[in-house]
């Protein structure tokens, strides 16, 4: 499987970076390495002095897609879950400087930790979500305020990916990104449910 996510899906994210509103989805892709299961702790790596939290709604995929319509989209996932994209933002300031890609900042070993998942049927259209860190809400995200919905990403993608059964999909994450240092305990949730809470080490 592979783990496709999009960048700058959220405006007040991409300006708070400094980016501009992109007028097509921006995708990048982790490793299946990447992922983290079952609330295990994250730790920091060495590499980087400013490991940043995004936390984003994920879908996984439950059927084939290639070349998909907009209006089909919705055909090819059926649950939906919270996921870390672990970004080390220093390293990726720097690759953006140069022009070159950003994997190495955000497709490291651990950089995606995943919770459970939820069937789409069981929630509203528009999905609230946020992070805490220690105990403080730190993210507050709608996926009303997506600049791209889940169908136009699925069917922006599967242009240039075939999606397969049991792909991941990080739909990007809205603002308030910041630092994670050891000691942190990261909790995110999907409407008013805890779905995975983990620490930082
Ligand atoms: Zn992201």
């Amino acid at each position: 499987m592979k783990i496709l996510c999009i960048g700058r899906n959220y405006v007040k994210h991409a300006k708070e970076l400094g980016n501009e509103v992109p007028k097509v989805p921006v995708f990048f892709m982790k490793p299946d390495s990447a992922l983290l299961h079952k609330n295990q702790a994250f730790y920091i790596p060495d590499f980087s002095n400013n490991l940043q939290y995004e936390a984003e709604i994920v879908l996984k995929i439950c059927r084939p897609a290639k070349h998909i319509e907009a209006k089909f989209a919705h055909r090819c996932y059926n649950e939906i879950g919270i996921g870390i994209d672990f970004t080390a933002r220093d390293v990726q300031k720097l690759q953006k400087e140069k022009g070159l890609p950003w994997e190495i900042a955000k497709a490291f070993d651990n950089s995606a930790p995943l919770s459970k998942f939820l069937q789409k049927t069981d929630l509203p259209k528009h999905i609230s979500f946020s992070l805490q860190k220690n105990g403080a809400t730190v993210q507050q995200g709608n996926t009303a305020d997506m600049l791209f919905s889940f169908d136009e990403i699925i069917a922006y993608l599967s242009q240039f990916v075939t999606l397969k059964i049991g792909d991941l999909i990080f739909t990007g994450t809205p603002a308030g990104v910041g630092q994670v240092n050891p000691g942190d305990r990261l909790t995110a949730y999907i409407e008013e449910q805890e779905m995975m809470n983990f620490q930082i080490k």
